[in-house]
């Protein structure tokens, strides 16, 4: 969908040609689709803004091998023999072995490493074994990733049980209740020791009564030496060291285009981090980088979350690299300026509103590349640094990632799902006009201004909703954003271009809450998750509510389920009925009335209408998971050698792409030789 360009309070739209054109969808092999994302308004930054993107991208890029190793210790050698095959081997290339061979490889890529990126499990190819013994014997062995006195052959022995053998390094996380997590997961950020001895090298190491402590083992594998536990930390000279040495000669280069003197102390921090491997640098470097606040381009780099490691503790590495993006920006400005007149008419109860009212300008931004763990599959949202301390004392950044938001939601317009769930074609095409605008619309609705509103009464406890109040609270942040988003002031504002926005998103929300969200869960349970407990019980209580004035219809088609809506003002006005009750509920604390809303509207799941749901999303055959193919950032020189220009290239060949990072950013050695 086109962008929309809304100057000063006139309403027009102007839609870009080049984003109109622009191709979201790469390809889809097995279980994952790859997108592509776009650098939207990279041209109007400055010649400095593009430098410093560029040198932050290398750095973000040079990492990529590190992530391969701590995966799983073999992952680099499988890497660099599967890209031997694949750029010389000398067989029929059409077979459906040879195929079947590429399909494996580009999963693998995308899991950096042989263990899927979600599931854990181990990825077992679809060829025989024996094929892998006809590629590597047809391919040049001067490519193959070869220890002393080795031959292809002896390749081919030691990778058969390695890739084949589905009860050998079966899961990169091992959880499973009784067994050691440790020692029988796959993951090489340990190796060699079992759970008992690397919970009894940390223990006692934490002084919990230091306030400022920092996050221990976050940056270093843990492994069994003559007999003997110790730790290996990642850093220049140490393990790593090739690639964090290239991480740092781009971080040096960026302190030179650096836009404000704290975001150059920043890399100087980082940097010496990265050479010490000190991790009270790495905190003192987190409070600057959280601090840094008036900047367009901005980063993240190092060993940040812990979700690999079975005792959470290890990091393993990632990077992205972003700038604002104005049009977000611009949005969540105006909404936030405006806070006290969304505070002011609020349908909710005049004592519970805030007197003098504060938004929450959220940070929007787009992404320019991605690396280690948030490549190919990326995040939806950022919020970091990640130690508790920093977060209570200095703060954290929560940032919103526009362009990937775009690239799925654009994406998500052609899979078939509209068709087979909006209620008529005049509905589906509205959705594919307005849903992207309409529902960053929400979100920047309900983060900037909707959590942020009303007040408890005198005495309330903060906590009587217990485990009901985080549904609750979601709820009553999206019910902010309904009910606004159908007011004239969003078009007074320029917020949306024209009143089918607000219908669209009504359409989506509810046919969401009623319908479509119930093919996230499994057959037979109930709604859990916070934030779709709140859409059920929202879309649930305005469908009961409205239903003698017929304010939103649920009818069968050919025995399929559908949502129409027939009264958007109507339910406009019930949107603001219950959000006034959600603020009672939470200002009193009245627990009971919370807990009978939820458990009424929101946990329970009709099984016929989900058997329904399920089977028909299953006939549509989406990827479950999304990754991305990254842009290439091309830096254009004089003849000095100096940097004039950096241009933005895209490309639509997911495999290219990784075959030239394995030959550009290859920094580590994938065998003892
Ligand atoms: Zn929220």
């Amino acid at each position: 969908m086109p962008m929309f360009s809304v100057s000063g309070t006139d309403n027009s739209i102007q839609s870009h040609s080049t984003d109109a054109e622009f191709r979201y969808f790469v390809e889809k092999f097995d279980d994952i689709q790859i997108l592509k994302y776009q650098v939207r308004d990279f041209d109007q930054l400055t010649l400095r803004q593009k430098t410093l993107i560029y040198y932050l991208s290398e750095a973000a890029l040079s990492g990529r091998d590190i992530l391969w190793d701590q995966n799983f210790r073999f992952n680099l050698r499988i890497r660099k023999m599967l890209e031997a095959i694949i750029s010389s081997y000398k067989g029929d290339r059409e077979t459906a072995d040879y195929k079947s061979f590429i399909t494996y490889s580009k999963k693998v890529f995308f899991a950096n490493g042989i263990h899927h990126h979600y599931s854990n499990d181990k990825l077992i190819p679809g060829f025989p074994e024996s094929y892998l013994t006809e590629l590597i014997m047809g391919s040049d062995p001067s490519l193959f990733p070869l220890g002393k006195n080795e031959t292809p052959g002896n390749l081919v022995d030691i990778m058969k049980p390695v890739l084949f053998n589905p009860s050998v390094f079966a899961r990169k996380i091992e959880s499973r209740h009784g067994a050691d997590i440790i020692s029988e997961s796959a993951t090489n950020l340990y190796e060699n020791v079992t759970q008992k001895e690397a919970e009894e090298f940390y223990a006692g190491k934490t002084d919990l009564n230091d306030p400022h402590h920092v996050s221990l083992g976050l940056n270093s594998k843990l492994l069994k030496r003559n007999g003997k536990v110790i730790e290996e930390v990642y850093r220049s000279g140490g393990l790593y060291g090739k690639a964090i040495d290239s991480i740092i000669f781009w971080l040096e280069k960026a302190i030179s285009v650096a836009e404000t003197e704290m975001q150059k102390n920043g890399f100087r921090l980082l940097i010496e981090y990265y050479r010490s491997g000190d991790l009270k640098k790495w905190d003192e470097y987190n409070v600057v980088w959280a601090k840094d606040t008036d900047i367009e381009v901005d980063y993240n780099n190092g060993f940040i979350e812990s979700y690999g490691d079975p005792l959470g503790m290890k990091a393993t590495w990632e990077s992205i690299v972003n700038f604002k993006d104005s049009e977000g920006t611009r949005r969540t400005e105006i909404i936030t300026a405006f806070a006290q007149w969304f505070e002011d008419h609020s349908p909710i109860d005049q004592k519970y509103k805030k007197g003098k009212v504060k938004g929450i300008a959220a940070k929007v931004i787009n992404i320019a590349m991605l690396g280690g763990d948030c490549y190919p599959a990326a995040p939806l949202g950022i919020n970091l640094p990640n130690a508790d301390w920093i977060r209570k004392e200095v703060g954290s950044k929560s940032v919103t990632l526009a362009n990937i938001a775009r690239a799925y939601d654009e994406v998500s317009k052609s899979t078939g799902f509209l068709d087979e769930f909006a209620a008529d074609q005049v509905e589906a095409e509205r959705s594919r006009k307005f849903s992207c605008i309409a529902s960053l619309l929400h979100t920047d609705l309900h983060e900037c201004v909707g959590h942020g509103s009303g007040k408890l009464a005198e005495g309330t406890d903060p906590n009587s909703l217990k485990n009901y109040a985080s549904t609750l609270e979601e709820a009553r942040a999206d019910l902010f954003a309904l009910y606004f988003m159908m007011d004239e002031k969003m078009l007074e504002l320029s917020l949306l271009p024209d009143k089918d926005a607000a219908r669209a998103e009504y359409d989506s929300f509810v046919r969401n809450g009623l319908l479509t969200q119930l093919v996230r869960i499994k057959p037979g349970k109930d709604i859990e998750e916070a934030h779709m407990r709140d859409r059920a019980m929202i879309s649930h209580w305005v469908y009961e509510k409205g239903k003698t004035g017929n304010v939103i219809e649920i009818f069968k088609k050919e025995s399929k389920t559908f949502v129409r809506i027939n009264d958007y003002v109507k339910l406009q006005e019930l949107f603001g009925q219950l959000l006034k009750e959600v603020q009672r509920i939470k200002s009193e604390g009245d627990f009971e009335a919370g807990r009978r809303l939820v458990e009424t509207y929101g946990v329970k799941v009709d099984p016929e209408l989900h058997k329904e749901l399920l089977d028909r999303y299953e006939k549509l055959n989406l990827a479950p998971y999304s990754g991305f193919v990254n842009p290439k950032l091309l830096p254009v020189k004089d003849n000095q050698g100096e940097i004039i220009d950096v241009k933005v290239l895209y490309t639509d060949d997911y495999l290219a792409q990784m075959m030239e990072y394995g030959s550009d950013y290859s920094f580590l050695l994938c065998v003892t030789l």
